[in-house]
């Protein structure tokens, strides 16, 4: 019965179990919610202690989809599976092509993509057996790798953050610390380099340093010194939860603005902490959602030009939110929140506007 408390809690609408003994599949699809359109989200594949841990995971994973979905004026609901298995052994093609069949046995009110320990190959063959599956390769009619679309869209966020604060987007000049020095912080130091920025960069491999190297100049850092540095921005693109209650203190910037996922360990306590200390926070799951538009493009015909031009939109929705932020004087984080809500409010609206007009008897 728990699991149909958390499902009331948090507003599932469905939860699907898959399992199948030829290929070993145990897989959990949740669909949060699909007021604004079909469930999207990625399919996480990750060794879980206990089918407990699973069950948490894909319904906070898949609720948080349906916010960043609703922040980002997608026409998307919100969704997400897991596969339980250690990715680096139990991956091949049976296995996912018999998830693919589960994944199409749902109609298209769950479209998946790749996550943390899958990949563009691993849905290539969740497409063999269904239509309903974003992210695979260009090769194959897809959209390839999302980072240079999310990269564009945490530069505008970030200079939608630089004009709350200081009145002026340019970043000319302006001291910006990345963490990571991946797909999306190299992308993203490109666009920084072009306008002026002085970048301050570390990373734990050094290859990918000295390839961020290779098109712009930045001083490099140590991991932990890139906590402690003067500088005006803060953007985090490589783990999770690095700001707590040891990096907060530290943290001199009067923005943080990164792609990574899940920045706060705790939303609500980092997020109020940040507030008080008058730090400008961008949530990650708004200033990220180039990758989420860039797959959604796939679904109408996958065009670049067309996902840059959406990402672009994240420059007006952030300054929204840290405009209510403001007002309210609410972590940004929360105001997101809201927005995203009312929209669904809204949308939900029209529906049963619709609904009712087509099929009388179901009122
Ligand atoms: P990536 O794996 O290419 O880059 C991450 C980098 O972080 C790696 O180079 C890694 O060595 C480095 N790193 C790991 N631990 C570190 C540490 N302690 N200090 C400094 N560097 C460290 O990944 P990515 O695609 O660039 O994604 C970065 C973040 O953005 C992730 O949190 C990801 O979930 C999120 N994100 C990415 C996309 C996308 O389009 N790729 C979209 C939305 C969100």
């Amino acid at each position: 019965m728990e699991y149909f408390e958390s499902m009331e809690k948090y507003g599932h609408e469905q939860v699907v179990f898959c399992s199948n003994a030829e290929s070993g599949l145990k897989a959990i699809i949740a669909i949060h919610n699909t007021t604004l359109g079909p469930a999207l989200g990625g399919t996480r594949m990750w060794n879980y202690e206990s089918a407990d841990q699973a069950i948490n995971d894909v319904l906070r994973l898949s609720r948080g989809m349906t916010y960043k979905a609703a922040v980002s004026g997608l026409n998307l609901g919100g969704g997400k599976a897991v596969i339980i298995g250690d990715s680096s052994t139990q991956k091949n093609e049976l296995l996912f092509r018999t998830f693919g069949k589960f994944v199409d046995g749902l109609g298209g009110r769950y479209i998946t993509a790749e996550d943390v320990g899958t990949s563009v190959r691993d849905m290539e063959y969740v497409r063999m057996e269904t239509k309903y599956v974003t992210g695979i390769s260009k090769a194959l009619g897809g959209s390839g790798d999302p980072s240079p679309v999310t990269s564009y869209g945490v530069y505008v966020g970030m200079k939608a953050c630089a004009n709350a604060k200081w009145g002026s987007d340019s970043l000319h000049g302006k001291k910006i610390a990345i963490q990571g020095a991946g797909q999306v912080a190299r992308n993203l130091c490109e666009h920084l380099f072009m306008e002026g920025a002085e970048i301050f960069i570390t990373d734990i491999n050094e290859n990918k340093i000295k390839r961020v190297l290779e098109t712009v100049k930045a001083h490099v850092v140590r991991p932990e010194e890139i906590y402690d540095l003067d500088v005006d921005i803060f953007s985090p693109n490589a783990l999770g939860a690095i700001i707590n209650n040891t990096t907060i203190p530290r943290i001199k910037a009067a923005i943080i603005a990164g792609g990574a996922n899940n920045q706060l360990e705790d939303e609500d306590r980092h997020g109020q902490m940040l507030l008080d200390k008058n730090i400008l926070y961008a949530p990650d799951y708004v200033i990220n959602a180039g990758g989420l538009i860039n797959v959604a493009n796939e679904l109408e015909g996958y065009r670049q030009d067309r996902a840059m031009k959406q990402a672009e939109g994240i420059y007006e929705i952030l300054s929204r939110i840290i405009k209510i932020s403001d007002e309210q004087k609410l972590p940004t984080h929360v105001s997101s929140n809201t927005i995203a809500e009312e929209r669904l409010a809204q949308i939900g609206g029209i529906r049963k506007i619709y609904s009712s007009n087509v099929n009388p008897i179901s009122k």
